[in-house]
C-alpha cells in the first residue's frame, strides 16, 4: 500500500507532479512567516466567542442560516464604517477564508477552458486555485522594483483575454499597494478584452497607509473587492473570508457555494469578534508602527527594503536568500522563503519578537560584511 504515491492514481493532468501549498510549520521561538497576527485575542472577546457559540451549540441539531445575513449585515456595516463608501448585505458575501472566496469566484468565472492572470510575483494561491478549479492561469509580468508595469499588463490583457483577472493590493508578499489608477487601467482592459472579472485581493487593507477600493465598485459589476478576518481582526484559525461586489456578483456565487458551507459555529465565532472591532484595530495600529519600524531599522542596518502598506516586509538582498533564511532561522527566528531569488520576507510581531529578528539580521549583516 504505501508505495502507492499520487502520480499513480488517476488524479488530474494537471495535478500531476504538483506541490501543496504550505509555509513550515516548525515549533521554533519567534514565527514571523505566515503573516499572522501575534496578538492573540483579548479575554472579553474570548468570553463572547463563548458565549455565543454556546447559544449556537444548543441549535446544533438544526443547519445554520445558509445566507449568514445576520453575519453579512455586520460585515456590510465594517466595510461602510471603515470606508465611507456605502455597502449593503446584498453587495456582500462570505465564506470559509478569503481562500474559498476565491475558490468559489474561479468556480463561477473560471474553470475549464477559461483562463485567469494575475502579476507576479504575488499570492501564490490565485494559481493554485485557478489550476484547482481548472481554470488556466496565466503569470502577468511585474517591474524590477515590483510595482505593476500598466502598459505591459494592459498588453497581456488584451493578448490572453483572460476572464479573471486578480490584483492583490498591498501585495504579498512584496508589500507594496497598487495605486488605484493602475486597477482602474486594468479594469478598463479587461472589459475592453472580454469582458472579464477583475478581484481585488485587499487581504492587507487594513494595514495600508492608503484607503481601500471599496468606491471603485459603484458602476463597474465585473469588479470584486475580497477581504479577510484572518489578518486585521487576528483571527487566522476562525476561516472567515468574504467579499464586496455588485448583488449580482453575490447571486452568482451561490451557484456554487455548498449548501450550509459556513457553519454556525463559523458565524457566531465571526460576529463576536465583529463586535470588538475597535479593539482589534487598536491592535493594527500597533502593529503599523512595528511595521514602519521594522522598515526604517532593516535599511538602517544596510538591507534594501520594499515600500510596505502590509502587515509583513520584504527585504533584501541576499547572494543566497536560502542560506540567509536558515542562518535567521538558526537564531530562532523563522521568516519566509518565497522563492524569491535575493529577497526574503517577514511579518511584524510584537516589538519582542521583532526585536529578535532586528538581532538576528543585524548579526547576519556583519557576518557578510
Ligand atoms: N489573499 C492574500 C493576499 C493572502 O496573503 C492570504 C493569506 N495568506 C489570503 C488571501 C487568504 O487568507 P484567508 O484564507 O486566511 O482569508
Amino acid at each position: 500500500m504505501s508505495d502507492v504515491r499520487i502520480d499513480d492514481l488517476p488524479v488530474r493532468d494537471e495535478l500531476r507532479g504538483k506541490s501543496p501549498y504550505g509555509a513550515p510549520q516548525l515549533d521554533v521561538p519567534v514565527r514571523l512567516n505566515t503573516n499572522e497576527n501575534p496578538y492573540p485575542l483579548p479575554e472579553p472577546l474570548v468570553e463572547r466567542i463563548a458565549e455565543r457559540v454556546r447559544d449556537a451549540a444548543r441549535n446544533l441539531n438544526r443547519y445554520p442560516d445558509r445566507d449568514a445575513v445576520e453575519l453579512r449585515t455586520r460585515l456590510a456595516e465594517y466595510l461602510t464604517d471603515t470606508s465611507g463608501h456605502e455597502v449593503g448585505l446584498a453587495n456582500v458575501w462570505a465564506a470559509n477564508g478569503s481562500n474559498e472566496v476565491i475558490q468559489q469566484l474561479l468556480q463561477t468565472f473560471g474553470g475549464p477552458g477559461r483562463t485567469a492572470i494575475g502579476f507576479e510575483p504575488s499570492y501564490s494561491m490565485h494559481g493554485l486555485i485557478s489550476r484547482g478549479t481548472g481554470t488556466g492561469w496565466i503569470s502577468g509580468p511585474r517591474n524590477e522594483d515590483f510595482t505593476i508595469d500598466v502598459a505591459a499588463a494592459e498588453k497581456a490583457i488584451a493578448e490572453h483575454r483572460p476572464d479573471v483577472v486578480f490584483v492583490t493590493t498591498p501585495n504579498n508578499p512584496t508589500g507594496n499597494a497598487v495605486p488605484p489608477q493602475t486597477v482602474l487601467a486594468l479594469y478598463e482592459a479587461a472589459q475592453a478584452a472580454k469582458p472579464s472579472m477583475v478581484v481585488v485581493d485587499e487581504a492587507y487593507i487594513e494595514f495600508s497607509h492608503g484607503d481601500s477600493l471599496l468606491p471603485l465598485l459603484d458602476g463597474r459589476p465585473n469588479l470584486v473587492v475580497s477581504r479577510t478576518m484572518s489578518k486585521a481582526f487576528g483571527a487566522a484559525g476562525l476561516r472567515l473570508g468574504y467579499l464586496a461586489a455588485h448583488p449580482a456578483v453575490v447571486d452568482a456565487v451561490q451557484l456554487v457555494r455548498l449548501p450550509y458551507h459556513l457553519s454556525a459555529v463559523t458565524q457566531a465565532t465571526a460576529l463576536a469578534a465583529l463586535e470588538h472591532t475597535e479593539t482589534l484595530l487598536g491592535y493594527v495600529e500597533q502593529l503599523k508602527a512595528e511595521r514602519d519600524r521594522l522598515v526604517r531599522e532593516l535599511r538602517a542596518t544596510g538591507y534594501e527594503v520594499v515600500e510596505s502598506d502590509a502587515n509583513f516586509v520584504q527585504f533584501g538582498r541576499f547572494e543566497d536568500s536560502h542560506t540567509a533564511w536558515q542562518k535567521i532561522l538558526d537564531q530562532g527566528v523563522l521568516v519566509r522563503d518565497n522563492g524569491i531569488p535575493g529577497w526574503l520576507r517577514v511579518s511584524a510581531g510584537t516589538p519582542e519578537e521583532n526585536d529578535a529578528f532586528l538581532d538576528a539580521v543585524r548579526a547576519l549583516k556583519k557576518e557578510q560584511s
